[in-house]
């Protein structure tokens, strides 16, 4: 059957929540699903649009106040955001519209998919080292900016990481095709998140919030609209994450409880997550590493989830929590973006903003939706 918004529906979507309550007899039902329609449908063209204009889109509101303290975060969004005055301001030098270097390095993962046709981690880190060597990178992050002078000379993929205790969100905060490509296989999507988090980030912290990101955005694309389940979607994080950094796990578990505290108290506790005394030089860089959201991996990741499942039906909602959180609040809405985009599909996402958005004079609205019909292409003929 096709439902409204285009999306055709198998059998296999229909959820035994009629039948049943409580997620371990879900998980049951779809195992036993599993050994008998072993392959789920691909993700439609429409959420993998909204995915990745979800993303830029929070990317662009999030940058005009990274780095500044939650207080001006909030005024941000209740001034700017919450009066219809989104898009009236940009984040010097450039005017509204703009995106960074979330986004940026996630159009070169789906560039790559394309020309390869599938993810070849090698040709990635190729394009990543183009973006900074030839200068068009928007804003950065140490560590891949370390990465990518190492494969600028040469270094293989599987020797540019940066080491730990460095563990930003860099590999988290363009992850999100990889969930887009791995919808149909849990395995290889944990095995892929961790190659692509491998290129630039090595600490074990790092690479599980690539697998966060890359899972949540893949368990987005396979909820029917109105059915997402908040505490399955922690469950099944906390699963492929647990194995690669048992500490970030159980932080994402937390999620469980934290998911039903207002933001102004979340955010105190998100914000010091997993934090350990050699963590500070990534912490220390914000205003305020307490109570408001550094780069440091495991707070941002924790916080874009948040923004998504306290408000998992409204798009602008998600990204004006995420956004209040301060801090690397580019990044933060450009992961939860990812995720409402692919949950929500193209049409809950702002068009008059969405329209507006560019790298540079290049890659705006039009282009990005191209990109994603040539990835679809791809993906659905694979
Ligand atoms: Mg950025």
């Amino acid at each position: 059957m096709i439902l409204p918004d285009g999306t055709l529906v198998f059998p296999w979507h229909f959820r035994p929540a009629q039948v049943a309550e409580g997620a371990m007899l879900t998980e049951w039902y779809e195992l036993w699903l599993s050994t008998i329609l072993p392959v789920r449908p691909p993700p439609t063209r429409d959420r993998l649009a909204g995915s990745l204009i979800g993303q830029c889109l929070g990317d662009a509101l999030g940058v005009v106040v990274e780095g500044y303290s939650r207080q001006i975060c909030e005024e941000y969004v209740e001034e700017i955001l919450l009066t219809d005055k989104a898009g009236t301001i940009g984040r010097s030098p450039h005017s509204f519209g703009q995106y960074t270097d979330d986004s940026q390095l996630t159009r070169e993962l789906v560039l790559s998919y394309i020309a390869r046709r599938g993810f070849d981690a090698a040709d990635y880190g190729r394009r990543i080292a183009a973006l900074f060597s030839e200068q068009r990178v928007v804003g950065r992050g140490r560590a891949t900016t370390e990465a990518a002078a190492r494969l600028a000379q040469g270094v293989p993929w599987t020797l540019s990481g940066v080491p730990a205790p460095y563990a930003g969100n860099g590999a988290a905060m363009r992850a999100a095709p990889i969930g887009w490509i791995f919808s149909r296989n849990d395995d290889a999507l944990v095995r892929t998140a961790r190659d692509q988090a491998r290129i630039t980030h090595t600490d074990p912290r790092a690479v599980a919030g690539a697998v966060a990101i890359a899972g949540a955005v893949s368990l987005a694309l396979r909820a029917m609209p109105g059915t997402l389940k908040p505490d399955r979607m922690i469950d099944r994080l906390a699963r492929w994450v647990r194995p690669i950094e048992p500490g970030f796990a159980t932080e994402i578990e937390r999620l469980h409880t934290l998911r039903h505290r207002d933001p102004d108290d979340a955010v105190w506790l998100i914000s010091r997550a997993g934090l350990r005394s050699g963590d500070a030089e990534v912490a220390g860089r914000w205003p305020s590493a307490e109570g408001t959201i550094s780069p440091y991996v495991v707070p941002s990741v924790l916080w874009s989830l948040y923004s998504v499942l306290r408000s998992p039906d409204d798009y602008m909602q998600t990204i004006r929590i995420a956004i209040s959180g301060g801090g690397d609040t580019d990044t933060t809405a450009a992961m939860a973006g990812a995720i409402s985009g692919a949950y929500l599909g193209l049409d809950a996402i702002p068009r008059p903003l969405a329209e507006r958005l560019e790298d540079c004079g290049t890659w705006g609205f039009r282009p990005l939706l191209s990109l994603v019909d040539s990835f679809y292409d791809v993906l659905t003929r694979s």
